[in-house]
């Protein structure tokens, strides 16, 4: 057999690239470090693979935990992507993190919904859920995993919350513990309430706190846990506190 090509990354010396093989007639790369490996068919260049370790830099700052070697996926075409993203397919995401923990995504020259520009944010609140889910095991309280993986991605700080609130009559019924799909999805304004309501705590309470939370939480994950704990860590129950929240947006629709 003919030697295979070579694709060199110039980075710095925590990473390394080298070839795997043959993968559906093209050659694949994994580009490693010491704490994850990106598969890739086709060469990535040096800007989009340091968007990871940022990535991960920013939150490890944040649970300030080791998490296991895990894998990042990037995808070239749509059909690709499908297939990567399995469970977690739809046809309007762009990443996706799964339940093992690899980060599945689509490279930006495929995606027609981002900009190259966006993908900071994007990848970070993906891998704010790679750390959740090799640290916690369960993706619940929904509200609180999209809530912290769209506070450190920063995607919804350009909404309203005040014009939100009063839109959507926005009330603590909108803390999802569990995720549904079919609920999630549609025009409530789901990700950017879940990720003010985490800012406020965040910015109230420090999120050393939801740490605090998660790491106890996790180790018993059932809801009347979640609420005893939340109690416990805020000293007041989500739902005083959400509408303490509501109240600091000065949206009229307050409960
Ligand atoms: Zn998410």
């Amino acid at each position: 057999m003919r030697p295979l090509p070579v694709w060199r990354v110039r980075l710095d010396d925590r990473m390394e690239e080298r070839v795997v093989g043959m993968f559906y007639y093209q050659i694949s790369t994994i580009i490693m470090n010491k704490h994850f490996e990106i598969s890739s068919r086709k060469q990535l260049d040096d800007d989009f693979i340091r968007l990871f370790d940022t990535a991960y830099n920013t939150n490890y700052m944040l649970f300030n935990k080791p998490i296991p070697r895990f894998k990042i996926i990037a995808c070239h075409s749509n059909s690709e992507f499908k297939k990567e993203a399995r469970y977690y397919y739809t046809k309007w995401a762009t990443a996706t993190v799964l339940r093992n923990g690899n980060l599945v995504i689509k490279h930006p020259d495929i995606s027609t919904k981002w900009k190259k520009s966006d993908y900071p944010d994007i990848i970070n609140h993906e891998m704010n859920h790679v750390f959740w889910t090799l640290l916690y095991k369960t993706t619940k309280p929904a509200w609180l995993e999209e809530g912290m993986a769209s506070s450190i991605g920063k995607n919804f700080s350009k909404y309203s919350l005040k014009k939100l609130i009063n839109d959507f009559k926005i009330n603590s019924k909108i803390l999802h513990y569990r995720y549904i799909k079919r609920k999630v999805t549609g025009h409530i304004p789901f990700y950017p309430i879940w990720q003010g309501f985490t800012d406020y705590l965040v910015n109230r309470f420090g999120s050393g706190k939801i740490i605090i939370l998660m790491n106890k939480y996790s180790k018993n994950p059932v809801k009347d846990n979640y609420h005893k704990l939340f109690g416990q860590i805020f000293g007041k129950s989500e739902i005083q506190l959400f509408n303490e929240f509501l109240k600091s947006t000065n949206a009229d629709h307050c409960v």
